[in-house]
Parts: C-alpha cells; sequence; structure tokens
C-alpha cells in the first residue's frame, strides 16, 4: 500500500548535486523538510537543506543517520552501492526500492529490461575482456560503441569503433569490468521522455523533448520534439511501458534514438530527474521535481501540460561569466545556477529556461548571444 507523506515531514536526499536540490526547493514549497547525504559540506542541495550529512554515500552509519532524521528517502543518481541501498530499504521508507537503481547502474541488465518491456534496443552483445570482445563483435558489426556496464557519463566510458583496426582502442574500457559493444545508431534525433509514476499506479509522461549535445554533453532542450506526431505517441507508449514493467515509483528518464524511417530505439534509463526534464520548472503545468515528490509522498499526480514551446540550454562553467554580463538583456530568459563555487570548464553549472511562441526565433536569440559560442 501507498503510504502518504505530509508537509512538515522530512524528505532524505542520497547526493546533494543540482537534482536533489531542485528536488529540495520543490518540496519546501509545500512545506516538507529537506536532508541530504553529500561528501561536500554546503553542496548545492546541502545550502538549502535542513539537515546536511557530510558522509560518503556509501558510508553505512551515514546512511542510518539520514534514515533517523527521514521519513521518506530518495536518491538523485543511480551510482550508489546496491548493497548499501538494499540494506537501507529494511529500515527506512524507500518507495522507490533498491532494484530500481541494480537495474539501471549497469548497462547490461539495463538493456536486458528494456528488452523484457518489448521496447526495442539497439543489437548489442556482452564482452568481459577484449578477446571476448573480438571473437563476437561480428554479431554487432561496425561502426559500433563500446560502453563499460557501470559508471559511464556525458559520453565518458565508451568509444565508437569504426572497424576491426579500432578494436584495441576498447581495451582501457575493461580496466572498469564488463562492456556491453552496440550498433551504432544512424539517428536522425536524440529526444528523451521523463515518465512518473507513484505507487497506485498512476503514470504520467512530460512532453517530449528533443535533446542537442555538444561534445557528448546536453546543450539544449527543445520541448515539443520536432518530430512527427506518431514519434511522439511511440516515444510516450515505450516510456509508459518500461515504467509498467519495471513497476516504477518515482521517476524514469528514457532516452531515445529517432531513426529516418519514423521508429525508435531506446538508448539508456537514469531512476531520477533528469536535464532534459528541467526545462519542465516553467515550461509545463508540473516540473519534473513536483511530480517526483508527489510520486515518493504518496499524493496523486498531475497530467503534465506544456504552456509553450520551451528551450533549455545548460550552462556549464565556461558560460556563466557571459551569460552573468548578460541577464540585463534578456528578461525573458529564467536564470538557473545551482550554487557551484568553482566554474570549472565543462562542470554543469545551470540552466536557463525560455518559454517562446518562436522557436526558430529563439533558438537564434540563443546563438546570437555569444553565450554559447565556442
Ligand atoms: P551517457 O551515459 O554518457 O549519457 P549514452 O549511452 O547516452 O551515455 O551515450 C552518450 C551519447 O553518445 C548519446 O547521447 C548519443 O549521442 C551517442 N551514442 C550512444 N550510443 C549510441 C549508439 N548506439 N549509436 C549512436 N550514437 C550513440
Ligand atoms: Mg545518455
Amino acid at each position: 500500500m501507498m503510504k502518504t507523506i505530509s508537509p512538515g515531514q522530512t524528505i532524505g536526499i542520497i547526493g546533494g548535486g543540482q537534482l536533489g536540490r531542485m528536488m529540495a526547493l520543490a518540496a519546501k514549497e509545500a512545506g516538507f523538510k529537506i536532508a541530504v547525504l553529500d561528501p561536500a559540506m554546503e553542496s548545492p542541495c546541502g545550502q538549502i537543506a535542513d539537515i546536511q550529512i557530510v558522509a560518503p554515500y556509501n558510508d553505512q552509519s551515514a546512511l542510518e543517520e539520514l534514515a533517523d532524521v527521514s521519513d521518506v528517502i530518495t536518491y538523485e543518481f543511480e551510482n550508489i552501492d546496491y548493497e548499501g541501498l538494499k540494506r537501507l530499504a529494511e529500515y527506512a521508507y524507500l518507495p522507490q526500492g533498491a532494484e530500481l537503481v541494480r537495474i539501471t547502474q549497469n548497462r547490461i541488465t539495463e538493456k536486458a529490461e528494456i528488452r523484457q518491456a518489448g521496447v526495442p534496443v539497439a543489437n548489442y552483445i556482452v564482452a568481459t575482456s577484449i578477446v571476448e570482445l573480438k571473437a563476437c563483435i561480428a554479431e554487432v558489426g561496425f561502426p559500433c560503441i563500446v560502453k563499460t556496464a557501470y559508471g559511464g557519463y556525458d559520453g565518458k566510458g565508451q568509444v565508437k569503433l569504426e572497424s576491426h583496426a579500432d578494436l584495441m582502442l576498447a581495451a582501457p574500457l575493461f580496466d572498469y569490468g564488463a562492456c556491453v559493444a552496440e550498433a551504432y545508431v544512424p539517428f536522425v534525433k536524440e529526444i528523451s521522455v521523463i515518465v512518473q509514476r507513484n505507487g497506485n499506479g498512476e503514470t504520467y509522461c512530460l512532453p517530449v523533448g528533443e535533446n542537442i549535445h555538444k561534445d557528448h554533453i546536453l546543450h539544449e532542450t527543445i520541448v515539443p520534439a520536432r518530430v512527427s506526431e506518431a514519434i511522439l505517441t511511440q516515444a510516450t507508449e515505450a516510456a509508459e511501458q518500461i515504467a509498467d514493467h519495471l513497476q516504477l515509483i518515482g521517476t524514469l528518464a528514457v532516452e531515445m534514438f529517432v531513426l529516418k524511417d519514423d521508429s525508435i530505439v531506446i538508448n539508456e534509463l537514469a531512476p531520477r530527474p533528469h536535464n532534459s526534464g528541467h526545462y519542465s520548472i516553467e515550461g509545463s503545468t508540473i516540473s519534473q521535481f513536483h511530480q517526483h515528490v508527489r510520486a515518493i509522498c504518496g499524493w496523486p499526480l498531475r497530467k503534465p501540460v506544456l504552456h509553450q514551446p520551451t528551450v533549455m540550454v545548460n550552462v556549464l562553467g565556461e558560460h556563466v561569466v557571459p551569460l552573468s554580463n548578460a541577464i540585463s538583456k534578456y528578461p525573458d530568459w529564467s536564470i538557473h545556477l545551482y550554487g557551484k563555487e568553482e566554474a570549472k570548464t565543462k562542470r554543469k553549472m545551470g540552466h536557463v529556461t525560455i518559454l517562446t511562441n518562436d522557436l526558430n526565433q529563439t533558438l537564434q536569440e540563443i546563438e546570437h548571444s555569444g553565450i554559447w559560442s565556442e
């Protein structure tokens, strides 16, 4: 049965980055208190939390301390020690469960589950060594992408192989354990769907976003995605099918490729709010963070409806100063900065959201602002 968590009670968040911060901001509006576990003092979420526990994510006594002060626990990233999370679930209320983390923190189990849900993924094989990779690479062919099963993000932990001659480029990846090799998908667009579900099975997807990457890091999300109605329907149905299969509680971000023939292939999953859903704070009748809080607190969910076409642009370290200098010129831009101290190059520092009735003009305005030019 779904348990209801009420205003005044405390939500514990494992991880104090920007996703935790935006979850916390949404929760605080409704009067929840926030406890956060993060190794850094004054993390983006720590700065606004009621209680900060400063310790490594997998520190068992710190997790117990978090459980002691929290009425419900959630997390903002999937690379948590699964065994530790499973133990936590025995003495704390973790409505999302530990299974979702086990499945999505490993590309091998993740892809297998997506297939079991009846949704397509790129043809792939699993290899535990470069010798094994050589032996079975013919099953996927070239070009292909080899990815570490664990721990990759923003294009890290993966290499593209054009031919047999490139095989040794993948050798270093096996230092991090097993890998998957998947067929290169000649996509025309990348899109993502954020699907959210509560313990009663109530399920909603956010409007589909179109994602534009630069150097493997998300640069822009454009909503609605500029794809056919048929793709929008397929994408939403696929996300719901995966969510049902996993008996999701909380949030699942589903990254997809759109092919020339108007079909989709699932790329990867994230069991948490996602960068491509940040637009929903201003763009939708409910944001991914508010909906996440509702889902884990056993509240009814709201149907997300897009107010207007919306663009979200990421602000990396090198964009912070030019953005700050330009604020006076762009009253329609919603500025989000995550409170990170050091604006390192390529580090995600914030984002900008723009609602528009003229998408092309807004995309040009972003480009011409000079903030995101190389
Ligand atoms: P990450 O965890 O780094 O986001 P992804 O699996 O999403 O890893 O890969 C990062 C990016 O690399 C994708 O957004 C896509 O642009 C490209 N990519 C990944 N897998 C494939 C593939 N099979 N075919 C074509 N491009 C891919
Ligand atoms: Mg990705």
